[in-house]
């Protein structure tokens, strides 16, 4: 029996009481210290339902975030929060982002004391999420650098920073996020991957990406009807990904159109193999998540296959939500025996 690791990508439905629920960007119905103290209790409650569906490597569900992007954007001074501007993100829709008006610069840890309590937490392995540079840079208007490859080297020296601190932290396994990999290749191919790579050097940890097809609103659904019949995004990325020096790659499977075969485009890699759907309320059954494992072990040795989430699960029903988590190890369990 080879004994599979299950993980979630990065975000857990928050509880009522933090924020609105199936909402991405939701506010927090909180503020000042009693927000600090909810986000801290949710945290727990993110870990405490992992850990009861079993799951073993354990992630802050992303609880004390109110976005991926920007709640990292925000711990970052050269950037106004007051005055926003709508942009096109990812091609796809649009938003109210931050403006870049000065030299960004951390003026502290991010999200140090949330990597701290996390490891308290648990005696599991740990996985802590933070935006790709490509990602944020994506998030935001440029008033200041007018170049996507600067802001995003600078992004990336500011995420290696933030990155050292959370191994420092215990953390054991550190995830950027880069969906928008999937939508600018020649990005990826001119400096995407360098900008990742620099986010990463230095780091004792393990190192991994995300790269999906987005969360399950409308705005993803859409886009990916017009994607046709089979996606081939990630044949133009994991090519370059192959020869970096990131360790785990994470990608979206189950209900998707990506050809399982690209996986073997990774074959030095480990791999996070979504079978956990974010865009529908069904639990998957067990056998189904078998069925996309043995799939992608005939591609990438069964050794280096992780279970995981599309994506966040951020917008569903928490009760769906815990449900799918138990599915996840349920399936991958009947996948280890095999
Ligand atoms: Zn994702």
């Amino acid at each position: 029996m080879t004994n599979v690791n299950t993980t979630i990508s990065g975000s857990l439905p928050k509880p009522v009481w933090l924020a609105e629920g199936e909402k991405i960007w939701a506010p927090w119905k909180l503020s000042g210290n009693e927000l600090l103290e909810a986000k801290a209790d949710a945290l727990r409650l993110a870990v405490l339902e992992q850990e009861m569906a079993g799951i073993s490597i354990i992630g802050d569900g992303e609880q004390t975030r109110q976005h991926f992007v920007t709640t990292f954007i925000e711990g970052l001074s050269g950037v106004d929060f007051n005055n926003k501007k709508t942009v096109r993100i990812r091609d796809r829709y649009d938003a109210d982002v931050p403006i870049i008006f000065e030299k960004v610069y951390r003026k502290k840890s991010v999200f140090y004391e949330d990597a701290k309590l996390l490891r308290s937490l648990t005696t599991k392995p740990i996985k802590f999420t933070l935006p790709g540079p490509m990602t944020m840079i994506d998030t935001l208007y440029d008033n200041f650098y007018g170049s996507r490859e600067k802001l995003a080297f600078e992004f990336a020296s500011i995420l290696n920073a933030e990155a050292k601190e959370l191994s420092e932290a215990g953390v054991d396994i550190i995830q950027f996020d880069e969906p928008a990999f999937n939508v600018f290749f020649d990005d990826v191919k001119n400096w995407g991957v360098s900008a990742l790579e620099k986010a990463c050097e230095g780091l004792t940890n393990k190192t991994a990406v995300h790269i999906c097809y987005g969360y399950g609103i409308e705005a993803n659904i859409k886009w990916k009807e017009t994607l046709g019949d089979e996606w081939r995004q990630y044949e133009n990325i994991f090519p370059q990904l192959a020869k970096s020096s990131i360790q785990q790659v994470s990608l979206e499977c189950i209900n998707s159109k990506v050809p399982m075969e690209l996986i073997s485009l990774l074959e030095n890699k480990e791999v996070m193999v979504g079978v956990i759907d974010v865009a529908n309320n069904e639990i998957e059954t067990p056998e189904e998540i078998l069925k996309v494992l043995n799939t992608a072990s005939k591609f990438i040795n069964k050794s280096k296959i992780t279970a995981c989430t599309n994506c966040g699960l951020v917008p569903l029903k928490r009760s769906i939500a815990r449900r799918k988590l138990e599915a996840l190890v349920q399936g991958t369990l009947l996948f280890s025996k095999s």
